[in-house]
């Protein structure tokens, strides 16, 4: 369905980017680049379609949560209405947004019809790179969108980059700011001093996180992408449709680590650092394996998770294994979106997206497939991207008081932030 990227998520990833800092430091854009969902080889219900979708085959329930539908937009306006479900006296903290600093009016609406009360910018640059903008849009707001900041990862090679990131840490900490966010490219590309690939896990890094932990702050942190990726880029891999689509999406290749490599990078810094909280993104950084992700949670007390552009991936996983894991670990998930969103709604971003502009019928799509998934009891749904997998969804109807935890309270907890909000 989506094809190449929009003009402005470039220009939100790299807000903040490209300006000087007080070293000659140079930045690279950072945020999610691929802000898409992932799937793998492992899973017992791996439900893929080998053939493409055919809409008059689906059923109106199953044609209201899948795209590429002539009448797409005259469906979702029919059924499933946000406020069936309980959501809608629930109010939402959004830990995983890109949010551009001059659409706060745009931003606002949207989250007011959608029951957002509070959404965190992790596309916010630091002081002198984008942060006082944020900063401005977080007062403009009245606190509903705050910005976390980021760290220069394309001065890597730079032998001033950890210094210079500790100082832009305690510089953000005392403008305010509660969290950092680390994106992908620590991992993926960012080099270290010789040149080499510098790894989640690089000692060199120690006294970032150490200044973390000093300064109380939270780091979210994006560490690989689908398995998927990692993958030859074949038919055989499951995601073949869309790497056909985004080529450059694959991490498969000398280059690149493994997927294996990755996750057990991540996980050794998340352990090596006991007193930080961190947030995985993306359900810790590995839908595919709740199992995984739930040894981690064991592991490490202050772990988090986040469920941003994952719906799809561990909602593919059987009902009652994903409610069990939903049940254990209440108090440590907190929801996330992934939503990139600026002044046109065209070049949002939904999860997977390209060229194709964003019409209101994915917007409504893209939320009726989110609280569906959490709140529905049918029994399960056509993957509302299905250019990432051709699998089926499967709703976990949790209790109300497991949804006011993840949609808020636990976001608002770990952040400081009064919750429920005053309306
Ligand atoms: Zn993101």
């Amino acid at each position: 369905m989506h094809v190449n990227g929009k003009r402005w998520i470039s220009r939100v990833l790299s807000a903040g980017i490209g300006v000087a800092v007080p070293t000659a430091l140079a930045l690279a854009p950072l945020g999610c680049p691929t802000r898409t969902p992932e799937p793998s080889a492992q899973f017992a219900n791996r439900q893929r379609i080998d053939r493409p979708i055919d809409a008059s085959t689906l059923d109106a329930t199953q044609r209201d949560v899948t795209v590429s539908v002539p009448d797409a937009a005259a469906v979702a306006q029919r059924r499933w209405s946000t406020t069936e479900f309980a959501r809608a006296s629930l109010p939402v903290l959004d830990v995983h947004t890109h949010v551009d600093v001059m659409a706060t009016r745009t931003v606002l609406s949207l989250f007011d019809q959608r029951g957002i009360h509070t959404a965190i910018n992790l596309s916010a640059g630091w002081a002198g790179a984008g942060l006082e903008e944020a900063l401005e849009q977080q007062r403009a707001s009245g606190g509903r969108i705050r910005p976390f900041c980021t760290l220069p990862w394309r001065a890597t090679t730079d032998a001033r980059f950890v210094p210079e990131s500790v100082r832009i840490l305690e510089r953000c900490r005392a403008l305010g700011v509660r969290g950092l966010k680390i994106p992908k490219v620590l991992g993926l590309g960012a080099r270290d001093l010789d040149g080499s690939r510098l790894r989640v896990d690089a000692a060199r890094l120690d006294p970032i996180f150490a200044a973390v932990e000093r300064l109380g702050m939270v780091v979210l942190i994006h560490s690989g992408d689908p398995k998927a990726f990692f993958d030859a880029p074949t038919p055989m891999n499951e995601r073949w449709e869309e790497l056909q689509a985004h080529p450059s999406w694959s991490f498969y290749g000398p280059e690149f680590p493994s997927f294996a490599e990755m996750m057990s990078e991540f996980e050794r810094r998340v352990l090596r650092h006991r007193r930080v909280v961190f947030i995985g993104a993306h359900f810790g950084n590995d839908a595919e394996e709740p199992e995984r992700v739930a040894r981690l949670l064991e592991q490490a007390p202050r772990y988090h998770i986040d469920t941003s552009a994952r719906v799809p991936e561990f909602g593919r996983h059987p009902s009652a294994q994903m409610r069990a894991f939903f049940e254990r670990w209440q108090d440590r998930i907190v929801f996330g979106t992934d939503l990139g969103l600026g002044e046109d709604m065209g070049e949002w971003m939904l999860g997977s997206q390209g060229s194709e502009r964003t019409t209101q019928s994915d917007v409504d799509r893209y939320f009726t497939a989110t609280w569906r998934y959490y709140e529905g009891t049918d029994p399960e749904w056509q993957n509302p991207t299905p250019i990432q997998g051709r699998w089926n969804i499967h709703p976990i109807a949790l209790p109300r008081a497991i949804l006011a935890k993840v949609y808020g309270g636990n976001a608002a907890r770990l952040l400081g932030i009064p919750w429920p909000p005053a309306q």
